[in-house]
């Protein structure tokens, strides 16, 4: 089965064409909304003339969207007809940069090819399972009522993936450990059985972690004072979106030069590393009790997969939990999934490739299979 994937932001649309593992086009379609490329339509138009190109005589036979917030109402992917697309469009207030943007997309597509089964694949999907102890905020219930105030978690597509390829690695038949997802974004899971049962992330992706442009988790009471002191709203979600973690410790959000500087005796990014690091141990050792004694410790995402010395960093934290790296299988680059622990550390620390549109594209095909 042909499959493209889609990924729609509100100014950019990525995509991906896969059969199986196998990557036959990919591409980005960036600036929707200016002169050259109007709208989604037109995004749509281009890639279409990439595909075809691609593809020769073949055709696609399904979408799969990336989708970020399915509330709620969506714990796996669905087979989107009109009454699903208005459904996604009734989350747009909890995720406002996100979920338009997806909804766009799926009508554009609706609209080009009507007969293409679309699937929609949701960030927060995986994280249905938490249990109610673990998604309350400590707050009146009338938020969680009128607003849908709660924890919803996000990266779910891909932990759902790196939980199952772990269990693949381990030889097990449902994954019990605990998954930290290191890109830009950035969260950790506890999984036990393969369900997801707590996530650093919360209602929206701010929560938890130090993030490459966000602060991850903060005294709310700044917030208050920052408005005392004039900040606007707009001013504090560039503040805490944009402009904090990794990027507002050092100056900038990629790990790479972070790393570059730290090793080269930079004190405020050695710093960086430490608060993030920290940070990640302290959720580590949580959800470690929260598994009820995890199985493995699971790194994935740019930098889980490829930043060794932050793995290091975060795992020199977690002596506690007897957790020992061998280092030159820390130090080893590789695009499997592997063990970097010692035969004696407690538990073993994995590095788990992940990738979201292989499994956007595997669950998309499970489901028009299904229907
Ligand atoms: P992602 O959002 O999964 O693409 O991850 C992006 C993050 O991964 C950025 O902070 C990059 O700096 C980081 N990253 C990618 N490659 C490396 C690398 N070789 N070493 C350290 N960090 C990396």
């Amino acid at each position: 089965m042909i499959i493209l994937v889609i990924n729609s932001g509100s100014s950019s649309l990525k995509y991906q064409v896969r059969e199986g593992d196998d990557v036959l086009a990919e591409g980005l379609v960036e600036r929707i909304g200016e002169a050259e490329v109007p709208d989604h339509a037109a995004a749509l138009d281009r890639v279409d003339r990439e595909v075809a190109e691609a593809l020769g005589e073949r055709t696609i036979d399904a979408v799969g969207h990336r989708v970020v917030h399915g509330g709620e109402r969506f714990s796996e992917p669905v087979l989107i007809d009109n009454e699903i697309t208005r459904a996604i469009e009734r989350l747009n207030p909890l995720a406002p940069l996100h979920n338009p943007a997806a909804v766009t997309g799926i009508r554009a597509i609706t609209e080009k090819w009507p007969d293409l089964p679309q699937v929609a694949v949701f960030d927060t999907a995986f994280h249905r399972t938490l249990p109610e102890r673990a998604w309350r905020y400590a707050v009146p219930d009338e938020l969680y009522r009128k607003h849908g105030i709660r924890r919803y978690g996000f990266h779910g597509t891909s932990h759902a993936y790196v939980a199952r390829g772990a269990a693949e690695l381990l030889g097990t038949d449902a994954f019990t450990g605990v998954i930290a997802h290191l890109g830009n974004g950035a969260s950790v899971a506890a999984v036990r059985d393969g369900e997801s049962i707590d996530t650093s992330m919360g209602f929206t992706p701010l929560e938890g972690l130090v993030m490459g442009t966000r602060s991850g988790d903060i005294d709310p009471s700044i917030l208050l004072f920052l408005l005392r002191e004039g900040y606007s709203e707009k001013d504090l979600d560039t503040l805490l979106n944009r402009n904090s973690g990794l990027k507002g410790l050092t100056g900038t959000n990629d790990m790479r030069s972070v790393s570059e500087s730290a090793d080269s005796g930079d004190e405020r990014a050695k710093l960086a590393v430490e608060v993030a690091s920290y940070r990640l141990a302290k959720y580590v050792g949580g959800y470690h009790v929260a598994v009820g004694g995890a199985e493995a410790l699971v790194f994935t995402a740019g930098i889980g997969e490829n930043a060794a010395d932050f793995r290091a960093a975060v795992v020199s934290k977690l002596g506690a939990l007897g957790l020992e790296l061998d280092e030159s299988l820390n130090a080893e680059r590789s695009k499997h999934a592997r063990v970097i622990s010692t035969p004696s550390s407690a538990f073993p620390v994995l590095v788990v490739p992940t990738d979201e549109e292989a499994a956007i594209a595997e669950a998309t095909a499970a489901v028009v299979a299904g229907s």
